[in-house]
């Protein structure tokens, strides 16, 4: 430890919100460079490189192939599957020399395919699963927690290929088990949630969240093993309400034909943005307003809804000066603000007076937790048909309701229990999203073209480590489960006796030969010193050469249960092997 690139803190770090970067920063694992951005250090690194063992073991298991694409990319590809607008301000972009455009990678669905498609001609080649651990760049919105939630982290990304559906299904199952596997040896609680697919498009899609009370997802679960991000919790449409109880839908604080800038300022003032104020250009992202004018055609204002490729804010904002308006939030404000959704879907937001028609084609993502019902204004001028996915709800009143603790699980299977979350993995059937966007197409048995059928998989192995560091932190800092540990345990050599020093050196070569991963503290510190900072970097077992050396016996401290024993010196290595 004299020589060791460490220096442990006593004090907290100022931005500390959670056990995990209080204890990685002050144990000397990780150290901030910028918001979301850490270096990791000497011993956070074989933490991290424990966990990517362990990844890489059980991808090994499936048949998993490691390979490594770059993290600077094209922007090219990303435009072909129209995620280079999708994304929006959430990926870092930048030129070349030369003007080009290129992205560093959020996620790397576009590489694979791309790759698989110049490989690969024939279904006799499938199924393939491919796989990397690799830094990914996300412009978080809100980076927290350390390295819970970076900008730059660390993502195993897998992604399978099929040449049919059947086979799509076993290779999601087989990825599914295999991340069992990985979760239940990084051992923390976890559960399987069914999840929105989101952004990433596809079918059938499933999250592992750690449960803690740390986590920003919310889930819901059920005594009879329903379990669901609350995203994705279906529940039945609730009745229409009477249009005479409903409650207007229109805004106060707006004019009739509200400006942009007067909408931005209401924004500001009700739902005040943590990170920046709101501005003009936080486009709306998944609402679509398609509006009907009389003796006309419904007139759709598309405002980049995902999935959509006919993206057009350029007209929406050609609309603006005919005095349409829209409220500038982004998805996740929806979510988090449901009484910002009431007062702002009304004609007074829209501003299209003369309108006979108004239809909201919402993205379910925005009705996250949520039910929606559609409305009409006070006066019975307009009718708003709110349009979840693209499934026609009825008539009636612009509510929004979340689920809670308590509601019937939508399977029956008894009342709903709300917990929060960290999502460690995410296991997608994308089915043919990116094949079809890209054209990845294999001859089949009968000498056709099929187009493939993919799955992706994402594991956070970065988040895994302040995972494991939340869920097994105590009072006095870290506390590894041995197959992540750094080392498996620590000596400390006590006392200024030269014959302590030695013996400590000795049974540190003595352990370290025979394969135990060893950290010796031999600084010249006093005992209180070292225990602390022993407690504090948490590795599994303790060994203490000191005072008791005389007596010919070493003490051996257990880190989790706190227990200590005293072992003859010349047991000793025979005990800690
Ligand atoms: P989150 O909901 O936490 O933002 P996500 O749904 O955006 O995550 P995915 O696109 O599903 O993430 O990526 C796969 C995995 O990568 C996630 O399950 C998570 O463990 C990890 N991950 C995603 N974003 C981050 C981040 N900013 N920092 C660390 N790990 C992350
Ligand atoms: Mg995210
Ligand atoms: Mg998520
Ligand atoms: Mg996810």
């Amino acid at each position: 430890m004299s020589e060791l690139f460490v220096r442990t803190l006593r004090e907290d770090p100022a931005d500390a919100e959670v056990a995990s970067h209080r204890w990685l920063v002050r144990g000397g694992y990780v150290r901030r460079v910028a918001p979301g951005i850490y270096t990791w250090l000497p011993l956070g690194l074989r933490v991290l490189e424990n966990v990517e063992r362990i990844v890489r073991e059980e991808m090994a298991a499936i048949g998993g192939q490691e390979l490594r694409f770059p993290a600077l990319l094209p922007r090219e590809p990303y435009e072909a599957t129209n995620r280079w607008t999708e994304y929006g301000d959430g990926i870092f972009r930048l030129h070349d020399r030369k003007g080009g455009d290129y992205l560093l990678g959020p996620t790397h669905e576009e590489m694979f395919t791309l790759a698989v498609k110049d490989m690969y001609n024939s279904y006799k080649e499938l199924p393939l699963t491919l796989y990397q651990i690799q830094t990914k760049y996300r412009d978080e919105p809100r980076p927290r927690a350390g390295i819970m939630r970076g900008r730059e982290f660390v993502m195993k990304d897998s992604y399978s290929f099929d040449i049919d559906e059947a086979g799509l299904a076993a290779s999601y199952a087989r990825h599914r088990d295999a991340y069992r596997k990985i979760f239940d040896r990084l051992g923390f609680e976890y559960v399987i949630v069914r999840a929105m697919s989101g952004a990433m498009g596809g079918s059938q899609s499933e999250e592992f969240l750690a449960v803690s009370p740390v986590g920003e997802d919310l889930f819901a679960r059920s005594p009879g093993g329903y379990a669901a991000n609350v995203e994705a919790v279906e529940l039945a449409p609730p009745d229409p309400v009477p249009f005479d109880d409903a409650p207007a839908a229109h805004v106060e604080d707006t004019p009739d034909s509200p400006t942009i800038e007067t909408l931005v300022a209401v924004a500001n003032e009700r739902v005040p943005r943590t990170d920046r104020p709101w501005t003009a250009a936080d486009t709306l992202k998944n609402v679509v307003f398609m509006i009907t004018r009389p003796g006309q055609e419904p007139e759709p204002l598309a405002i980049g809804l995902p999935g959509d490729r006919e993206v057009d804010t350029k007209r929406l904002e050609a609309q603006l000066g005919e005095g349409v308006a829209y409220a500038p939030f982004a998805d996740e404000d929806f979510a988090r603000h449901p009484d910002l959704v009431k007062g702002y879907i009304g004609p007074g937001v829209l501003g299209a007076e003369n309108a006979s028609k108004i239809t909201y084609l919402v993205d379910p993502r925005v009705a996250t937790g949520t039910r929606w019902v559609t409305g009409a204004d006070a006066a019975g001028r307009h009718v708003f048909d709110l349009v979840a996915g693209r499934d026609f709800t009825p008539d009636g009143v612009i509510e929004v309701a979340e689920v809670r603790t308590g509601d019937p699980a939508p399977d029956g299977s008894g009342p709903l229990e709300l917990a929060r979350g960290i999502e460690m993995g995410h296991v997608f059937a994308l089915g043919t999203k990116y094949a079809d966007a890209l054209g990845l197409q294999v001859l089949d048995e009968n000498g056709k073209l099929a187009t493939v059928q993919m799955g992706s998989y994402g594991i956070g192995v970065s988040r895994a480590v302040a995972v494991v560091a939340e869920g097994t932190s105590d009072e006095k800092g870290l506390c590894w489960p041995r197959e992540l540990a750094p080392f498996d345990l620590q000596i400390v050599a006590t006392g200024k006796d030269a014959a302590v020093l030695d013996k400590a050196t000795e049974l540190a070569r003595e352990l370290d030969e025979a394969g135990v991963r060893v950290l010796l503290d031999d600084r010249k510190a006093s005992p209180g010193v070292k225990f602390a900072d022993a407690e504090l970097l948490g590795m599994p077992t303790t060994v203490v050469v000191g005072r008791g050396l005389a007596d010919g016996v070493l003490e051996v401290r257990d880190r989790r249960t706190g227990m200590s024993e005293n072992v003859a010196v010349d047991d000793a290595l025979g005990h800690l092997l």
